[in-house]
């Protein structure tokens, strides 16, 4: 059996960088036409829709997600090109710097909530119309194992991310009748320019690796190849809910001994 995508249409929101460059190919590779987001660096996003172009079609797209405006224009952009929308991958994301939380810069910690939380919900608002009038459609959050896992210095990430989750859960029931499904993608330790620093470093990377029991990090195609099946209609009856692609880091390793 084979997952085809062909005909849809696609919006992957920073699509020009890790997992969310791995989900946009991943979708392209099963047929879809992947509009692909990004807010600096367009000549990444430039480089994704050249790979795109050669299986299917790809439209690159300047947004800032946590701009309410910008996400209109990305929405009537989409419309204009392609006559609306399929499947959105709510992926732009950042985890912040880190702080705790009696030193925490305010404004800092407001970007983490504007960008991973409030610029989600904008895009699934505008995806929502378009979906629920159609009577069909896809929308795919990529959240985190900090949906659950606490993570100290980063309390605006984990927050961002849990509400995120809540969030799949809700947007799914008000769109169930409509023949919409909403659902949560929660990867773990993935390798990408957002943990480089941990990745590159083998005292950290030895640590982290101590946190997931299949003991390696990630690749951006598995948890593309994941959205692929989510989008898909071999996923029909999964919705409100959350998927974890983590190698069992939400297994809590440290309970393979002692307890
Ligand atoms: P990444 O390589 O740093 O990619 C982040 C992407 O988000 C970039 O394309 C970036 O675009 C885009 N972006 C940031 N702010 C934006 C904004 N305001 N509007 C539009 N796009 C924006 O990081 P990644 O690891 O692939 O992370 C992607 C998502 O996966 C994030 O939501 C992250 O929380 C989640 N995640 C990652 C991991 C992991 O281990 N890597 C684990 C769990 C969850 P520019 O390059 O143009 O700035």
């Amino acid at each position: 059996m084979n997952i085809s995508l062909k005909g849809k249409r696609a919006l992957v929101t920073g699509a020009n960088s890790g997992i969310g460059q791995g989900i946009a190919l991943s979708l392209a590779e099963a047929g879809a036409k992947v509009a692909v987001n990004y807010i600096v660096h367009p000549e990444a996003a430039e480089a994704v829709k050249e790979t795109i172009d050669k299986k299917s079609e790809a439209i690159t797209i300047q947004a800032d997600v946590s701009n309410p405006e910008q996400v209109k224009a990305m929405f009537k952009q989409l419309d204009d090109s392609w006559g609306g929308i399929d499947i959105l991958v709510n992926n732009a994301g950042i985890d912040g710097k880190r702080m705790m939380s009696w030193e925490a810069d305010l404004d800092a910690w407001r970007k983490v909530i504007e960008i991973d939380l409030i610029g989600a919900f904008s895009c699934a608002s505008e995806a929502l119309k378009r979906m629920t009038a159609q009577k069909s459609g896809v929308i795919i959050n990529i959240t985190s194992v900090h949906e659950v896992i606490a993570w100290s210095g980063y309390s605006a990430y984990t927050a961002a991310k849990a509400a995120l989750g809540m969030l799949s859960k809700t947007l799914a029931q008000e769109a169930a009748p409509y023949g919409v499904r909403v659902l949560s993608l929660a990867p773990g330790a993935i390798q990408t320019p957002i943990n480089q620093d941990v990745w590159s470093n083998p005292d950290t990377l030895k640590d982290l690796l101590e946190k997931i029991p299949l003991n390696r990090m990630g690749k951006a195609e598995e948890i593309g190849k994941m959205a692929v099946l989510l989008a898909s209609d071999f996923a029909s009856y999964l919705t409100g809910t959350s998927v974890f692609v983590d190698g069992a880091m939400t297994d809590y390793p440290d309970f393979s001994h002692g307890g």
